[in-house]
């Protein structure tokens, strides 16, 4: 495993990409152009393109794949997980309709990018990551962008966070059968919950839980295919 992502050459206190690995202009270009294509695709909420445009992915890859992060695909990241698709990412983020008052639980962080988005966009954000490795990393990734509104837990994300509860939004970014209860009750009154519903290693429905007067009400936004939500913490990593 590299943990060569995780390099940080110091400075640029005022932009939140400084300190960075080197960028070249063909990565600057690269990701011009993905931003682009996700306008094209009708990702329209510009504060979500500006947040995707903010938020270097490279960091978030090992080194001998950053050279793929303007790629509009989904990549491997350690412990054997993914990170996501920049397109779903923008999707997800759109469908969230976070304002800077947001308390949001991320299940899944993975490599810390979309809760790095996240946390450019809503008040406070708590992620919860089963792999301690992924936790750590994410957490130096955040801190190297001196995102401060991210707090990264080394958890089962399944339980949610009672102690931190309610959230206005809550985003799952892994695949279960059922939305886990413990999270529906952790979404408050007016929340809305973003999750892949379905089997493992399939297709899944992306979709959109909103609690209103305590009902739930739910729609589906498109299919994807995610890594499964497990329960538990890691035993390994
Ligand atoms: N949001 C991530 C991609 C998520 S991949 C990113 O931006 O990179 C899904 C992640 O969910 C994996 O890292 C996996 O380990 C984690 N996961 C699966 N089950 C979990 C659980 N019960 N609690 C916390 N994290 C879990």
């Amino acid at each position: 495993m590299s943990a060569g992502d995780t390099d940080s050459t110091g400075g640029g206190a005022s932009d939140p990409t400084g300190g960075l690995p080197a960028v070249t202009s063909a990565d600057r270009e690269a990701a011009a152009a993905l931003i682009l294509k996700l306008r094209r695709q009708g990702i329209g909420d510009q504060r979500v393109l500006s947040a995707l445009e903010r938020v270097p992915r490279a960091l978030f890859l090992s080194a001998p794949l950053q050279r793929h992060a303007a790629e509009d695909t989904a990549l491997p990241i350690e412990c054997g997980q993914t990170i996501s698709q920049p397109s779903l990412v923008a999707m997800i983020t759109a469908a969230l309709d976070l304002r800077d008052t947001h308390r949001v639980l991320e299940i899944g962080t993975g490599s810390g990018y979309q809760a790095a988005i996240l946390g450019l966009l809503a008040g406070e954000v708590h992620t919860i990551e089963r792999y301690r490795t992924l936790a750590d990393l994410a957490r130096t990734r955040l801190r190297t962008l001196k995102i401060t509104t991210v707090e990264v837990h080394h958890g089962d994300g399944m339980e949610g966070l009672p102690d931190q509860a309610p959230f206005d939004r809550i985003v799952v970014t892994a695949a279960a059968p059922e939305i886990p209860p413990a999270l529906l009750a952790q979404l408050a009154d007016g929340g809305r919950l973003i999750m892949p519903r379905g089997p493992k290693g399939s297709v899944q429905d992306l979709v959109v839980v909103e609690k209103t007067g305590g009902v739930l009400q739910e729609r589906v936004l498109t299919p994807v295919r995610f890594v499964p939500l497990v329960e538990g913490v890691a035993d390994r990593l």
